[in-house]
């Protein structure tokens, strides 16, 4: 076999592979939440907090240097941390399924109080002389046998 048809061949087949293989393995992207860019904020702050300390005890930082960036970085995270609560507690997850059910009971019960309303005054269904009721509207009476509606 040439070396050409070799190397078009596992281009070819890389392609392939990377075309319809690759997108199955791929995880679905996660739904990104608004406390997931909090969370991120958070810990890039703990790692600067870290670093400062780490950069105060082998003496890069003066002491008013270090209590400052540190005050600083202590506000951004509790910035942060009450934001986290803030969404938390205001979570869409806890709050719509003591919601949704009693949409869906008022959903279900308004069809169905409108459906039998009308078919009971329907002039078709009642006899208008002897008032009897019928599911189906009909020409004569069942009961009393005269014209209906
Ligand atoms: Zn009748």
């Amino acid at each position: 076999m040439p070396l050409v048809a070799v190397v078009v061949l596992v281009v070819a087949l890389t392609t392939l592979f990377t075309l319809f293989v690759r997108p199955k393995d791929i995880p679905a992207p996660e739904p990104v939440s608004p406390a997931r860019h909090l969370e991120d904020r958070k810990a890039v702050i703990y790692e600067n907090l870290r670093d400062l300390q780490f950069e105060y005890r082998v003496g890069k930082l003066s002491d008013a240097d270090y209590q400052q960036t540190k005050l600083m970085l202590q506000k951004e995270l509790a910035g942060v941390m009450a934001e986290i609560d803030r969404i938390t507690l205001v979570s869409p997850s806890k709050t719509a399924p003591a919601k949704s059910p009693r949409e869906k009971s008022k959903a279900a019960i308004a069809p169905a109080s409108k459906s039998t309303m009308p078919s009971d005054r329907e002039p078709g269904n009642t006899c208008p002389h002897c008032g009897a009721k019928f599911p189906n509207p009909m020409k004569f009476c069942g009961e009393c046998g005269k014209a209906m509606g």
